[in-house]
């Protein structure tokens, strides 16, 4: 815990001004490891699914997976990056008893892909984060610290290692450093990648769910005084969910620049992130630089992506996440706002599913953001998993707009939907929730009502129409809202000769 007070926000970006930068690490959703044929499913067994080269035992050679090659040149045409007519795997030597081979195959100097970057919108703003370099490498098996309170080593009684995730294929991407956002710079990182996480999701290439790990971030930030270089910069290690990234940047400027008041200077370090606090504390000092002594893998020949290939997975790419969200908004006509509240309920690809079963986008919008996601807020799911799926909100509208139930019926009906109880008409059958429109069955409870309410019917009869709607109220109310309105209206008036 940082024991000095740090200085208001408002006041930090008033006098510096923050550059930062973002690593990113995706584990492809490939069906096997990046140098082996061990399945890469998450979970299972510790050290079920490894094999001598993921194990790294002598003797045994690594194979490139060419799935994993073509989701990174993937990854790369979509953030507009050039990718590489030739290039090589590099060897990156290194002890850590998370890496049983004692060194990594990664990329050092000759990346898959260079050179790109990706637009992202912040407050109405597009904001060009410039893309570095994307890569691929193997992921490391995990180490689980056991005895002690905190899961960290310190105070721990024995340390345990699950090479599962060795070699698992792992793109990872890098930005160039992104100066000029001012105040914006935390909402800035968060809006990158969340974006990043979008586009890599539209590709189908990684399941990419920060709370598994399969998308990783370190934020790099620095503060400089204006018309000044570049400050030192810390790199933000362990920062698991999209909030922790704007959190991470936002906590690291307050401490920097409470630092740089007291007149003393940054270290450059990695720092980590806690969840709870919200604070970073040192890491590892990089003054002292590790010399991982890359050089070029000798087991595995140079890739050479042939151009044509590569022109035809650009040509084939999906329409990028925010092209597509704009093209939505304006088929939907929905104006920024109303946008903003889809996409902050994670209804996007929901609506449009339900408008592709036959709903219009608005009734398909009304479900997803009204009943269904008070629904999931309420048992505390994400909104895909509360139950329904698009064609079912389809049919449920299509019931609705046929006239076989009004909007009360209709969430019983969903209510039954959710409970999984079948499809909805199943549900409104078996729960007998049909509207009754049959005149026959309605008119002794119309002329019930106007026997109760003597005064109301003859007002109408004298030629108040308007005061209909309080029998109409008596007849639904009497039929559980089971009977249609429009029909009880009508026999009221022609049994009152109005
Ligand atoms: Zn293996």
């Amino acid at each position: 815990m940082s024991t000095t007070t740090l200085p208001a926000y408002d006041d930090v970006v008033a006098r510096y001004e923050p550059v930062i930068g973002l690593e990113t690490h995706v584990e492809l959703g490939t069906n096997t490891k990046m140098f082996c044929g061990c399945p890469t499913d998450f979970g299972g067994e510790p050290n079920t699914r490894v094999c001598p080269v993921c194990l790294g035992l002598p003797g045994s050679l690594p194979v490139a997976n060419k799935a994993a090659i073509e989701a990174t040149i993937r990854i790369g045409l979509a953030l507009n990056c050039s990718i590489a007519s030739w290039c090589r795997f590099a060897r990156k030597n290194y002890f850590y008893p998370d890496m049983p081979k004692n060194f990594q195959i990664s990329q050092y100097d000759e990346p898959l892909c260079v050179d790109g970057y990706l637009d992202v919108e912040v407050g109405g703003e597009l904001v060009r984060i410039g893309i570095e370099r994307v890569h691929l490498e193997e992921d490391t098996g995990k180490t689980l610290h056991v005895g002690g309170a905190t899961g960290r080593i310190h105070g721990a009684t024995e340390s345990l290692v699950d090479y599962n995730r060795a070699g698992i294929p792992l793109v990872e991407i890098v930005t160039k450093p992104v100066p000029g956002t001012g105040a914006l710079a935390p909402e800035v990182a968060r809006a990158y990648v969340t974006e990043l996480r979008d586009v890599i999701r539209s590709l189908g290439v990684s399941d990419v769910r920060m709370e598994e790990g399969s998308l990783r971030c370190d934020v790099n930030t620095s503060l400089n005084l204006p018309g000044q270089e570049w400050g030192t910069r810390t790199e933000t290690k362990n920062v698991n969910s999209l909030r922790s990234v704007e959190r991470a940047v936002r906590s690291e400027m307050l401490r920097q620049a409470s630092v740089l008041d007291a007149g003393g200077r940054i270290t450059q370090e990695t720092r980590h992130f806690h969840e709870d606090t919200g604070d970073t504390t040192s890491g590892r000092s990089k003054e002292t630089a590790t010399d991982y002594r890359y050089f070029p893998e000798p087991d595995l020949v140079p890739l050479a992506p042939d151009a044509a290939w590569v022109a035809e997975l650009k040509a084939a790419l999906p329409e990028l996440p925010r092209l597509h969200r704009r093209r939505l908004q304006e088929q939907w006509g929905l104006s920024d706002a109303d946008m903003q509240s889809v996409l902050n309920a994670g209804a996007v690809e929901l609506i449009e599913a339900t408008v592709a079963a036959g709903a219009t986008p608005a009734a398909a919008r009304k479900w997803w953001l009204g009943e269904l996601s008070r629904r999931a807020n309420e048992t505390g799911v994400e909104l895909a998993d509360v139950g329904a799926t698009p064609a079912q909100v389809a049919e449920l509208q299509g019931l609705v707009d046929a006239g076989k139930l009004n909007d009360k019926l209709a969430r019983g009906v969903l209510e039954g939907v959710v409970a999984g109880e079948g499809s909805p008409t199943e549900i409104m059958t078996a729960r007998g929730l049909e509207v009754v429109s049959d005149t026959g069955a309605l008119t002794a409870a119309v002329d019930e009502a106007i026997a109760a309410n003597p005064d109301i019917a003859e007002k109408i009869r004298s030629g108040k129409v308007a005061a209909a709607g309080a029998l109409v109220g008596a007849v639904m109310k009497t039929t559980r809202g089971q009977a249609d309105a429009k029909t009880v209206r009508e026999l009221i008036l022609s049994r009152l000769g109005a």
